[in-house]
């Protein structure tokens, strides 16, 4: 007997997915929509634009021709006549934020009827009562560790008393949940009228309205954390059901392999430090000289992206005139130095990679944690030293405190750099801690694995 559209629809959620900005946020997304789709859900997928970078704009071209089934809504924001902020991505939250009004009649009016929503934390404050309007259940994507969300759920308070973050060596305390060294906290939550404060307050005091938090996370990575939660102290408890549903697995993109795989084919074993700070971290000229000399010091091979500005479009420097053409030259046996996208999550599962130099944004935390590749963890900016510490305890990298913020004057030098990357190329006991980091990480998201189960719970739920 052949299924009816009414059958169908009981039968597989049909889901929109609203991310914000920003690859960090765009990748997990999509890797949701794939996973979604290999369940048969439907899926519509939102975007804004005009969209911020480059590899934005590439990544959803190649996505929608790979999966057609995908609904795609382009989605035209208002832009702002008078910018606050110089961040085009914090500028694209307020955009969307401003603009989300203008979906009610997508949003009520879909068929077959959306089961549900899935909106990015940094838009929930405009999505999520829409939805609960329209009597759609809506769920919040956390792009970022439980941790940092816990402490972003907390933020409409802290900013009512920021000399709580006066002092940089004492501690944060946030109701049941382990401190937060003040360090660790972005040095804009300082600031209650700082953008990036601004955005996550407004979305922070809707958290509560959704039915759940779907993370990119996995729960032995951040146990302590969750069982703080699952004591019920959490900020009262006032948040929703977090869903650790990660590692996320990548989705296929079908282009030329990259110069550097090739490269990488013919390393030995374990024998690459990659470096990366992922996909809209600049790093000063001065601090790449010492980037460079740290990794000529530290004697082993390195696939390093090097990246001067924070939106890809922007990025004209040749490498040449980054490195200098006598480091290339040096190091031309023993390295690859690149510019523009690379696919990351390959260079992970490589064999030839021994360890990850990564800023720890908080994908490239999970995927390196997917694969078991150890890490020095260099956060810069946000959420950055937070994920560092859950690094750290989980046993996949070694974090050194005393490497400032990217906004900081002073710069990390060249010889501590290479001494970092020593210690964990040469740790064969991290490596092992790290490698069943990864196997655990895997199995999450096997049948019957941890991960697995809560995203089948969540799918029945739905239909
Ligand atoms: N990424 C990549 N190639 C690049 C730069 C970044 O594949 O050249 C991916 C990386 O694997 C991760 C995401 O982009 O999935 C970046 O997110 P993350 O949270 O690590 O950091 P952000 O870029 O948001 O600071
Ligand atoms: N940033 C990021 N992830 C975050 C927060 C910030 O990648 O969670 C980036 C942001 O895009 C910007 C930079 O960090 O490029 C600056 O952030 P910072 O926290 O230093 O604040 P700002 O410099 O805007 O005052």
């Amino acid at each position: 007997m052949s299924k009816t559209t009414a059958d169908t629809k009981s039968l597989y959620p049909h889901i929109a997915l609203i991310p914000s900005a920003g690859m960090g946020h765009l990748l997990p997304f999509l890797r949701i929509a794939s996973t979604l789709l290999s369940r048969n859900c439907t899926v519509t997928l939102i975007t804004a634009k005009p969209i911020v970078s480059a590899a934005e704009s590439s990544h959803i071209s190649a996505f929608l021709s790979q999966h057609p089934q995908v609904k795609h809504v382009d989605f035209q924001t208002i832009q702002s006549h008078n910018p606050t902020a110089d961040d085009p991505f914090y500028l694209q939250y307020e955009s969307i934020t401003r603009s989300a009004h203008l979906l009610y009649p997508l949003l009520s009016s879909s068929s077959p009827p959306f089961s549900a929503i899935f909106a990015d934390f940094f838009v929930a404050s405009s999505i999520t009562p829409m939805a609960a309007e329209l009597g759609i259940p809506s769920y919040i994507i956390c792009t970022t560790s439980i941790k940092f969300f816990c402490l972003i759920a907390y933020l409409p308070v802290l900013v009512t008393d920021p000399a709580k973050l006066g002092n940089s060596s004492t501690e944060l305390i946030i109701p049941g949940l382990t401190p937060f060294p003040v360090s660790s906290i972005p040095s804009p939550f300082k600031n209650p009228n700082h953008l990036f404060t601004r955005c996550l307050v407004l979305n922070a005091k809707e958290f509560s309205k959704a039915k759940g938090i779907i993370v990119n996370s996995v729960d032995f990575f951040e146990k302590e954390t969750l069982e703080e939660i699952k004591n019920g102290r959490v900020l009262e408890n006032s948040l929703p059901s977090f869903l650790p549903i990660g590692p996320l697995a990548s989705f296929e993109i079908k282009k030329d392999k990259g110069e550097y795989m090739s490269w990488l084919d013919n390393q030995p074993e374990e024998s690459v430090v990659y470096v990366s700070f992922g996909s809209r971290t600049a790093i000063s000229r001065d601090q790449i000289r010492e980037v460079s000399k740290g990794l000529e010091r530290s004697g082993h091979r390195f696939l390093w992206v090097v990246k001067s500005t924070k939106i890809d479009k922007e990025d004209k420097d040749e490498l040449k005139d980054l490195l200098g053409g006598s480091f290339l030259e040096r190091t031309m046996n023993k390295g690859m130095a690149v510019k523009g996208w690379v696919s990351q999550e390959e260079i992970l599962a490589h064999p030839s990679i021994g360890a990850f130099v990564s800023h720890c944004g908080w994908n490239s935390v999970i995927e390196a944690a997917r694969q078991g590749v150890p890490m020095v963890a260099w956060p810069q900016h946000g959420d950055q030293k937070v994920n560092a510490e859950i690094v750290e305890k989980a046993g996949l990298g070694i974090w050194e405190r005393n490497w400032g913020w990217a906004d900081q004057a002073e710069l990390v030098c060249g010889e501590e750099i290479g001494e970092k990357i020593r210690e964990v190329m040469e740790d064969e006991k991290l490596r092992e801690k790290a490698k069943k980091v990864g196997e655990e990480a895997r199995k999450a998201t096997k049948i019957g694995g941890k991960s697995e189960k809560v995203l089948k719970e969540l799918l029945e739920l739905l239909q």
